[in-house]
């Protein structure tokens, strides 16, 4: 296939004025290096949408799309990359090359192609497991039990791994797959003493599939008590980003298609008796909490979407994080209130299930409606106390909505409950919008002006204290090459979101130019890209700054690891990890001193 010669793309980009390509959609103002705008993506009233010139990207630090002057066409006129790559030569005057494609480049789709044939026959092998092994009769009782008939069972290629540590560690290599590949999408792992094993055992399997149906991991379920974890999953891999996919897509797209509406539940076997009662919109999320990214891939396909997950623990965070990413996206986000410890697969399972779950489903209030309601619900009127708490729990819930009619009407019954002046509600609204800086009491992990930002000014996707400081740590790896290799080699998932690691996973490979080459294929982590980059242009760095950022994200790290150690019951080790978070503690407030 003849592609167009890398130096003419590059050529295209330095030559196309991306500041005039863009005005045709909106208009932009220069504001000191950079030209700002209302976004032509998402509906807004205060400029978030900003261009960079100079590295000729732009990036909305309300919605998060971003790129370069390609992807801006791609995405406004509905182009394809080469198309919108014409029509900007066209417009331009820039010339062409062609040129074989990079040899090295299709051996990467071989590989990956291979790679997606082992885990399509690993779950063909599973699923044949589950229906005609003796050792998976208990697995084939439980789902009976639950009701799921064998139709909806094989359709999702629901399967089971056998208890042997090396049963697909053997067959794969017999069908001539390397051991490093088995590892590579995550069905082997390497145990303490160096030796592999298959990391699913026992375990009833549940393929997870991208939206083509490709087999990108596995959930598993545990069948005996003594297994530890009830459910496990891939590790995140190249292939595979849990936070990403939502679990049976592949089944529900066309639903989802036709009724402009997707229910979001927890669980494999949510989804799976959702669907055999006729619900075939229905996805899983795979965990309580709904992430940024699926709510992003959802608004791909739908305008509303319905969450029947348990929303007591379902994380007051990710909902509202999760209402924030649809806000900027037009979607609606409507709960279902599922009755206290019942889901979705119980009560299919249950007489009259499919009648009373389409009816939670048609009631279903707005998120916002729902959270405030929770919260009223939960509060005890006569106690000052409990009334001020109230307050300050809805104010972020109201502040992330929309101004409008249902926003009001919210805002009055919050007033009539708690029995404050309805002004006096609306203005801790407004102190909690992001915008205006109110909730965001933190200090920025930037240093310099970052309060001229538009990163801080006009962010509506609300970013965690973690967040911004992996940001901040990662531009500054951009700014600072030299150091910024080395930091980068020293991020883990343990410091990092699954953002941030795909992030810097880009940024490993791409040293130099990041922005130069921008994935096509991955909308999210070109928004991201383009962030750190134009961060990078015009947010000062410096090697204290970016010692501190990594050292707090270490901190988190080494939380993350006493916990670990404490629910194992490893009290020894959470001990000395005690004593090596006080040492660190230390650092960071010498770190501080420093670098104030
Ligand atoms: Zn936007």
């Amino acid at each position: 296939m003849a592609l167009i010669a890398a130096e003419s793309l590059e050529r295209l980009k330095q030559t196309a004025d991306i500041v005039e390509v863009i005005s045709a959609h909106t208009d932009l103002r220069r504001q000191g290096a950079r030209w700002v705008g209302l976004c032509p993506f998402h509906e807004e009233r205060t400029p978030s949408f900003s261009v960079d010139a100079q590295e000729k990207l732009y990036h909305c630090f309300g919605c998060g799309v971003g790129g370069d002057v390609i992807k801006f066409v791609e995405e406004k006129e509905g182009l394809g990359f080469a198309e919108a790559v014409e029509l900007l030569a066209d417009r331009y005057g820039v010339e062409l090359e062609r040129e074989q494609e990079d040899p090295r480049a299709e051996a990467r789709r071989q590989q990956r192609r291979r790679l997606e044939q082992l885990l399509d026959r690993a779950a063909t092998f599973y699923s044949t497991y589950l229906w005609d092994s003796e050792e998976a009769a208990k697995a084939r009782e439980y789902l009976a039990e639950r009701g799921l008939g064998e139709e909806v069972l094989r359709g999702f290629g629901v399967g089971y791994a056998p208890s042997a540590w090396d049963r697909i560690l053997v067959l794969g290599q017999r069908a001539g797959f390397k051991v490093e590949e088995l590892r590579a999408v995550g069905l082997v792992q390497r145990g303490r003493g160096g030796g592999e094993y298959d990391r699913f055992r026992s375990r009833i399997m549940f393929p997870i599939r991208d939206r083509r149906g490709r087999t990108l991991g596995f959930g598993g379920r545990a069948m005996r008590s003594d297994q530890g974890a009830k459910y496990v999953n891939t590790a995140e891999t190249d292939f595979f980003h849990k936070s990403q996919l939502l679990y049976g897509v592949d089944m529900a797209k066309a639903a989802i298609a036709k009724a402009n509406r997707a229910v979001v539940v927890e669980g494999y076997t949510d989804v799976l008796a959702l669907y055999q009662a006729g619900f075939e919109e229905a996805v899983g999320v795979m965990g309580t909490a709904i992430t940024g990214e699926q709510v992003a891939t959802l608004s791909g396909m739908v305008e509303e979407v319905v969450l029947a997950l348990d929303a007591d623990s379902a994380g007051q965070e990710a909902m509202l994080r999760a209402q924030r990413v649809a806000t900027g996206r037009k979607m609606r986000l409507r709960v279902a209130a599922m009755p206290a410890g019942e889901d979705p697969a119980e009560m299919m399972a249950g007489p009259g299930g499919a009648e009373r779950f389409r009816a939670l489903v048609e009631d279903a209030l707005e998120l916002e409606a729902f959270q405030v309601g929770l919260v009223l619900d939960r509060t005890d009127v006569a106690s000052p106390v409990d009334r001020d708490r109230a307050l300050g729990e809805v104010a972020p819930v109201l502040a992330a909505m929309a101004e409008g009619a249902s926003r009001e009407d919210l805002v009055r019954r919050v007033a009539e409950r708690l029995d404050f002046e309805p002004a006096m509600v609306m203005g801790r609204v407004v102190a909690a919008t992001p915008a205006s800086g109110g909730a965001d009491s933190e200090p920025s992990p930037l240093r310099g002006n970052a309060s001229a930002s538009p990163s801080t000014t006009a962010r509506r996707v609300e970013l965690t204290s973690r967040e911004r400081r992996e940001r901040a740590l990662l531009a500054m790896c951009i700014a600072l090459p030299d150091a910024g290799r080395e930091y980068l080699a020293r991020l883990t998932d343990g410091h990092l979101s699954p953002s941030g690691m795909r992030a810097a996973a880009w940024l490993r490979e791409h040293p130099g130019d990041p922005a130069s080459d921008l994935p096509r294929d991955d909308g999210e982590l070109a928004g991201l890209i383009s962030e750190l980059v134009m961060l990078a242009h015009d947010e000062p760095a410096s090697p204290e700054s970016m010692e501190l950022n990594y050292l707090l994200l270490e901190q988190r790290r080494m939380e993350g690891e006493i916990a670990a150690a404490g629910e194992r019951g490893d009290y020894e080790g959470r001990a000395a990890l005690s004593r090596e978070r006080a040492a660190l503690v230390e650092r960071i407030a010498h770190a501080q001193r420093v670098e104030s």
